[in-house]
Parts: C-alpha cells; structure tokens; sequence
C-alpha cells in the first residue's frame, strides 16, 4: 500500500510541471509515513512519460487506453475509481490545474474520501497529514487534517512546490483499463493555442516585475530594457494590467499566475498579500522601492530602497558592462 499516489497530469506530448512539483513533496511526505510515493499516469502510448516518472517515483502505474488520450474527467474518474480502491493510498495528490479542479471533487465523493483544495504546503504531524490552504484572497492561511479518515486527497496549486530530483529508479506496472465504452456526452474536441507572441511568464528563470511605481506606460521600456539585458522576461502588479500597459497574462499573483523564477526583480511593487501569494515558487526577491516599510521587503533575500528611475538605469549598465 503506497503512502502517496500523485495523478500524473499531460498535456500535447509533455507531461506539466506540476506533476514533478507534486512529486518532490509527495515523496517527502510518504518519506516521513514510512512509505512509497506512487504515481498513476492515464493515457495513450505514453510508455516514454513512463520511463521519465520512474525516476522520480517509486512505482509508476499506467492505465494505456485509446479513450485517455486526451484528458476526460469523466473517463478519469471511471478509470481511477478501480484501481484507487485496489491500491489504498492514504494520500491521493492531484494538480489544482483546470483538470484537477474537474476532476478531484467528483471523485473524492465517489471514492467518499475527503478533499482538501488549493493547498500550498502539505506535512505530517503525528498520524495525520496537515495540509495548508489560503482563504479570503490569500490573507489567511489554514491547516486542514481529517485526523478520523484513513485515505485523503488534496489538490495541490501550481508552483507551490519545487519539482522532485529525477534520482530514483522505480518500477513500471501496467494496469488494465476498466473503460468499456466510450462517452458521448463530453468530448474532447481541440486544444486552442494561446495567441501567438504571448509570453509564459511561469516559463521563465528570470523576471523582472514593474508595480504602480513605474507610474506612466513611456516607462515600461526602461524596465523591459532591463529584463532583456539579464534574459529574462517582464512581468507586472494589476494596477499595471488594469492601466492597460501589460496585457492580463504577465500579470503575477492571486487573480493572475503563480511565478517560479529563479530571480524575480520586483521594481515599485508594494507587497500587497495577493501579489505575494503568487511569488511562492521564487527563488531570489530583489526588491527596489523607495519606502523602506513597503511589506515586499519582508519577501524580499535583497533590498534597494531607492528611486527605481535611478536604480533601473545603474543596474542596466552594470550588467551591460559585466557582459562586455
Ligand atoms: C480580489 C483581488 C485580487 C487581486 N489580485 C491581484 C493579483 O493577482 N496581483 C496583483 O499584483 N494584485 C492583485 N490585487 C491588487 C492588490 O491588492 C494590490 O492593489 C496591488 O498588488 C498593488 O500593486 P502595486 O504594488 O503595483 O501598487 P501599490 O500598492 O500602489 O504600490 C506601488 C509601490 O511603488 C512604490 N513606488 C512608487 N514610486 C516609486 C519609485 N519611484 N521608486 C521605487 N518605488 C516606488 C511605492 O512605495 C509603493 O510601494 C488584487 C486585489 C483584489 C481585491
């Protein structure tokens, strides 16, 4: 009986970060109840996922059908029902992606085990297993256990975790597909790309973040200079998606994405709790501001108080001059 089960998410020939970031805390997790961290991938062919997720779990169970092709909640959840009351994981993890979402609720039910969402940090404490989750926007933190319940099952936010080390050498164990028929009632139809020259902000290593403090649009150039000249990517607060100066998908935080640079420069941003709760997964917070009490210090490993207008411009060349 494995400790923790991760659902392997896919998507167009590449399995999603999340699935690792799941992982690395999962296996943690079945580490410290003594047991094995498994993870179950559905789909079609996906012998070569397989291969990649055995370095990185214990076990890897795979239930090949044509019709898991493509992500089908409703197929899911017919596939996994079986094969979950078979395996008994004390811990089922699941991505809080739009997949996760569709999927976990409907069935944790069926399953009758209980469903903890959104969570951002998972540990054991004695028996139980503690999961973190924010309320009220992100303002709040509350830990969750079902201390009576023998098996759970959380969702997990993106980049809430780092992806686990590729140093395991698992097993591969292929499970037959319990699917019968086909659904006609909700089909997959196409995947639509995004608009092409969008940039994927939660891509990137390095991200250099303007707030408010940029103050008008003709100054969105000195910072996007200075992304480039680090090779990295710009990104924003709301109140500059709002102002229509960077489109909704740089927008970093609660109603935008959650980041996992290596390095995010954040220059005249505040530090207001729904910015910050999407800077979780970053590695390095430099932050510019020229109020010394501005709460993006307290997130902050590096501080300039100062003047972004004279910081940006000495920061540009410095590294300009270091490439040369
Ligand atoms: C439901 C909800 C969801 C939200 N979701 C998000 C979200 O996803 N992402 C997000 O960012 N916000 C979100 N917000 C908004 C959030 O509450 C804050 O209003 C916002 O993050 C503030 O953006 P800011 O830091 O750019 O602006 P401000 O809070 O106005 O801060 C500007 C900062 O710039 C500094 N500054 C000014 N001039 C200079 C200068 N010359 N040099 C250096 N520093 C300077 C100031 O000292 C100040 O700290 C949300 C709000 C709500 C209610």
């Amino acid at each position: 009986m494995p400790g923790v089960l991760v659902l392997a998410e896919h998507r167009r020939k590449a399995i999603q970060s999340i699935t690792f970031e799941m992982l690395s805390r999962g296996r943690e997790v079945a580490a410290q109840l003594k047991k094995e961290v498994s993870v179950v991938l559905l789909g079609h062919q996906v012998q070569a996922f397989a291969q990649e997720l055995a370095k990185v779990a214990h076990k890897v169970y795979v239930i090949d059908d044509k019709r898991l092709e493509n992500f089908n909640a409703e197929l899911y959840q017919k596939a996994l029902v079986p094969f979950m009351k078979d395996l008994k994981p004390t811990l089922t993890l699941i991505g809080h992606t739009s997949c996760g979402m569709d999927l976990a609720p409907a069935l944790a039910v069926e399953l009758g085990f209980p469903l903890v969402t959104d969570c951002i940090a998972l540990e054991r404490q004695g028996k139980k297993v503690v999961a973190t989750r924010q309320v009220y926007g992100g303002k709040i933190n509350v830990r969750v256990s079902a201390p009576s319940a023998q098996q759970g099952m959380a969702t997990i936010r993106q980049a809430a975790f780092p992806p686990a080390e590729p140093n395991l050498a698992g097993g591969i164990v292929s499970v037959p597909s319990p699917l019968t028929e086909d659904i006609d009632y909700k089909k997959f139809l196409e995947y639509v790309e995004v608009a092409a020259g969008d940039v994927d902000i939660t891509a990137s290593n390095v991200l250099v973040a303007i707030g408010r403090g940029i103050k008008e649009q003709k100054n969105v150039q000195m910072a996007q200079d200075l992304a480039a000249a680090l090779g990295g990517v710009l990104a924003c607060s709301r109140p500059v998606v709002d102002a229509g100066w960077l489109p909704h998908d740089r927008q970093v935080g609660s109603s935008g994405k959650n980041v996992k640079p290596k390095l995010y420069i954040a220059l005249g941003i505040s530090g207001a709790f729904q910015h910050v709760a999407g800077l979780r997964g970053v590695e390095t917070v430099i932050a510019v501001n020229k109020d010394a009490n501005a709460p993006i210090f307290s997130v902050a490993q590096y501080g300039i108080v100062g003047d972004l207008f004279k910081v940006i411009p000495v920061l540009k060349d410095k590294l300009l001059e270091m490439k040369k």
